[in-house]
């Protein structure tokens, strides 16, 4: 490809909105365009290198014996009915009417498609196991599209679903996919964190993200030097346990005039340290309140709390809703004597004596409180956000918290989609089995755009070989040097001839201009052709990663980049 007739729109200042590395350089680069909040246009450049992460997705999927589709991103209302999720998942669908006025969705992913598919055309246990896959366009109505094409509402998965007997098939696919997962991670160029993840409300019993530290990402990782690794939203530390006075008797109500908060009930005289106090929080499920309960110095996981709760439908109560439920406003409030509502409690309260909470009178406490005696607890969970520093479960040590964006997502479903949808199989007895099932996504936009916030530098982009747009990058420094043109086009044509993805530089620009594109834009290896050097018949072969640059003989140029290409970053 000749740059003087390619659309490479590079542009100097940094897009205005953005925070991400990876949002200001794949616009300055030239590789993408805002279209709307969360829609992006993939210019030229950028549609390469989603062509290239795509063809390493091809071949790994291929490795474990996977299996390509194309699904549609129109969905009937009905399958979503089936499985439940129309009415479940909230805002971020993307719903619409047909010209009959039937309702349809933009697919956010493929579960109810694939599952229906399975269930029509899997009758034996004899088809098992089988692995289904596609690379497809999804639509998320995103409550914050941001940071470029790292969260968007239109993207691009590979979403994967396998299809077992048993539970030791699905143990055997997951553990196929994890393998994939790392070579296509690696291949691209990254260098990633297998981590522990909620499952969330959806159930399922095992899941795990992988995960690009970077400062633009959204989620939090909690990780020890032991190998321990999870998402905070399912991550746990050891609590060093808390010695308790030994406390006989009801516990004991006394005032607390003004006292709302935590911090103020641990400085009123005659309160309770953070750590011995209960924080009661009012949840509504189902338009009924549901108690919350932790320590006072510990913060609520909410994704944590959506699997102790079985949903993602909960709102904090109001003022006017905790009066009606308890008697107080929030400040006073307590479970202690409390009956006939849900009461979970997280596990760091367990055995707790002598504890100090609200008495669900305004402006009263209650001291001396034994939880597991006077609390009707019923349902113990863990329920607390661990936090980087403290002690690791499985060894102590302090862990490390970290920002991360998460790449790809592995997960066992079990039965959730076969038993709702009734995709059965007959077993070896003749009998009908829900079938067992797995399912794989990853992102194609964030591998490119963790790519770039991995490896960049002040002067732009520099890609992984593996997923560059171009491999080499000949750039003439002179439009008008006979020998420069000449030499760079050769150069050009032969690496062409060899399969290599040249791009020639041969705009008619200051040099200047076309080195800082160079720098910018990120090809892996470049061929720069100078006045000066041509008339010794050299040029410069440099390593845009490293910095490393070396002269050679200008008739050896194409190969010696060509010997170059396999060992690069
Ligand atoms: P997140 O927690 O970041 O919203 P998710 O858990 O909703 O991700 P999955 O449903 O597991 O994501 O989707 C599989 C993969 O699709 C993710 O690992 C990620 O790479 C990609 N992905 C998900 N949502 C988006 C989005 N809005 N924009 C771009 N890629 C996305
Ligand atoms: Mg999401």
């Amino acid at each position: 490809m000749r740059w003087s007739q390619s659309f490479l729109p590079t542009l100097r200042e940094d897009p205005a909105d953005a925070e991400a590395a990876s949002h200001k350089l794949l616009v300055r680069a030239g590789f993408v365009r805002p279209v709307g909040a969360g829609i992006w246009a993939y210019l030229p450049p950028a549609q390469r290198t989603m062509n290239r992460i795509t063809a390493i997705l091809r071949e790994e999927m291929g490795r474990i014996g996977a299996q390509e589709f194309y699904l549609p991103a129109l969905h009937p209302a009905e399958i979503w009915k089936e499985s439940g999720r129309w009415q479940r998942i909230g805002a971020d669908m993307f719903r619409l009417k047909d010209r009959k006025g039937s309702d349809y969705c933009l697919g956010m992913t493929h579960e109810e498609v694939f599952t229906a598919i399975a269930r029509d055309g899997l009758s034996s246990y004899r088809q098992l196991p089988q692995i289904w896959y596609q690379i497809q366009v999804k639509f998320r109505d995103e409550p914050r599209p941001k940071s470029g094409v790292i969260r968007d509402r239109q993207f691009t998965m590979k979403d994967a679903y396998s299809f077992d007997v048993d539970e030791k098939g699905l143990d055997r696919s997951y553990d196929l996919h994890r393998q994939a997962y790392e070579r296509i991670f690696t291949r691209s160029g990254l260098a990633f964190t297998m981590v522990e993840a909620s499952s969330g409300a959806m159930g399922g019993s095992a899941s795990a993200e992988f995960i690009v530290e970077s400062a633009a990402g959204e989620d939090t990782i909690l990780s020890c030097a032991c190998g321990y690794a999870a998402n905070r939203e399912k991550g746990r530390s050891a609590v060093p346990p808390v010695q308790d006075p030994v406390v006989k008797g009801a516990p004991e109500r006394f005032p607390t005039p003004g006292v709302r908060t935590i911090e103020d009930l641990a400085r009123f005289v005659g309160g309770a340290p953070a750590d011995r106090q209960v924080k009661t929080l009012v949840m509504i499920v189902e338009s009924k309140p549901v108690l919350v309960l932790l320590r006072g110095d510990h913060t609520l996981e909410e994704e944590k709390m959506k699997t102790a709760l079985g949903t993602g439908t909960y709102r904090p109560a109001t003022p006017e809703e905790c009066v009606h439920a308890l008697g107080a406003h929030p400040g006073s409030l307590g479970a202690v004597g409390v009956k006939g509502m849900a009461i979970h409690a997280d596990e760091a309260l367990r055995g707790r004596r002598g504890m100090a909470t609200g008495a669900n009178a305004d402006d009263f406490h209650l001291r001396g409180v034994d939880v597991e005696r006077d609390i009707a607890v019923t349902a113990w969970a863990d329920l607390r956000q661990a936090q980087g520093g403290e002690p690791c479960v499985r060894c102590g040590k302090p862990l490390k918290a970290f920002k991360g964006i998460e790449v790809g997502h592995i997960f066992k479903l079990g039965t959730r989609y076969s038993e709702s949808m009734k995709a059965t199989v007959t077993d070896a007895g003749g009998r009908q089995i829900p079938i067992v099932m797995g399912s794989y996504g990853i992102g194609l936009e964030r591998i490119m755009a963790c790519a770039v916030e991995l490896w960049h530098d002040a002067k732009g982009i520099s890609w992984p070989a593996s997923i560059a747009p171009f491999q080499i990058l000949v750039t003439s420094l002179s439009a008008k040097d006979e020998g420069v043109v000449n030499t760079s086009r050769a150069i050009h044509e032969s690496l062409l001839a060899r399969g290599v993805d040249s791009l020639w530089d041969d705009r008619d620009a200051n040099a200047g201009v076309k080195l800082n594109d160079a720098d910018l834009v990120g090809i892996p290896l470049r061929i720069t052709v100078g006045p000066r050097k041509i008339k010794e018949g050299k040029v410069e072969l440099a390593v845009r990663r490293t910095g490393e640059v070396r002269e050679i003989p200008a008739d050896q140029a194409a190969e010696a980049a060509l010997a170059r290409l396999p060992t690069l970053p």
